[in-house]
């Protein structure tokens, strides 16, 4: 349950002074995607439903090697067997691996945990390794247990290939082997908010490595009360990472509310959303 946490101590107001800088930024556009035309761009946009808006919204990509994904990540699409990719993969790979702010929108069922995994494996594997006491690099929140498991499984599935480590934080569940993980340092955590907050609160991780910070589902996070554990996790980690909504809603109050939390963001949709 969400609300656990809340009420207990409160966490130390996080320090940023001295923070080191780190990379964000690894988007090399493929020759071929460099050279579409605006029209080649704005049809094949058409083609897949997607709309964009922000500024210098990179090009979409229309295959899966256009991504200039690394081998350990194209090793796990050529397992998955999938064919090409959603359009939320398409335009969000993009827009997610460039550094930037997003705001992913697409109906359920279409590849929105892929869209911020693979970024997300591309991050970790840029950045130093995870040392005694550290906590994770790409911190997911998700609103229920059911959800966060999901994730982890397709983490697991595409990380194993670069050996990236994640585990699941969420109430209702023993603390133990979860406080294990935690302590044996792993770089990708996913977590509801409650839960998370006990963990931080005892002390069993921090978030002063997180530098991609997810929201999925943000909308049913957002309607189910959860402002304000985000903002008290969202207060710990430090203010130029990387952070990325994916929603199959977006109603303008939830934007008002994400707005708050991104930098310059630009926002793809698919049309059911
Ligand atoms: P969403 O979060 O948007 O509801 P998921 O990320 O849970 O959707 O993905 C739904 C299903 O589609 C999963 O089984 C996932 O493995 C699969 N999937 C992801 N990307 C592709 C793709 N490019 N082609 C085919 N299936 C995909
Ligand atoms: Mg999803």
């Amino acid at each position: 349950n969400g609300r656990d946490g809340l009420d207990s101590l409160s966490l130390p107001k996080a320090d940023f002074r001295g923070l080191i800088p780190f990379e964000k930024s690894f988007y090399v556009e493929c020759p071929a995607v460099q050279a579409m035309s605006d029209t080649e761009v704005a049809q094949y946009r058409q083609l897949r439903d997607i709309t964009v808006e922000g500024r210098e919204v990179p090009k979409p990509i229309r295959f899966f090697h256009e991504a200039n994904f690394p081998d350990y990540c194209m090793q796990a699409i050529a397992k998955s067997g999938f064919v090409e990719p959603t359009p939320i993969q398409a335009q969000g790979w993009p827009m997610a691996l460039k550094g930037r702010d997003v705001i992913g929108i697409a109906e359920t069922g279409s590849g929105k945990t892929l869209s911020y995994i693979l970024p997300g494996l591309v991050h970790v594997g840029a950045q130093p390794r995870l040392e005694q006491g550290d906590g994770p690099i790409v911190l997911i929140l998700a609103p229920t247990r059911e959800l966060a498991v999901q994730i982890q499984a397709e983490a697991t599935k595409f990380g194993s290939y670069s050996r990236t480590r994640s585990t699941c934080i969420y109430g209702g569940a023993p603390k133990g082997p979860q406080i294990r993980d935690l302590r044996r340092g792993v770089e990708i955590v996913i977590a509801t908010p409650g839960r998370l907050i006990d963990m931080l609160e005892a002390g069993h991780t921090n978030l002063r490595r997180v530098t991609y910070l997810v929201l999925d589902e943000a909308d049913r996070m957002l309607d189910m009360g959860f402002e304000p554990q985000i903002r008290k996790i969202l207060a710990q980690i430090r203010p130029d990472r990387q952070t990325l909504y994916w929603s199959a809603t977006w109603p303008r109050e939830v934007e008002t509310l994400a707005r708050q939390f991104l930098q310059n963001p630009y926002k793809g949709n698919d049309r059911n959303s």
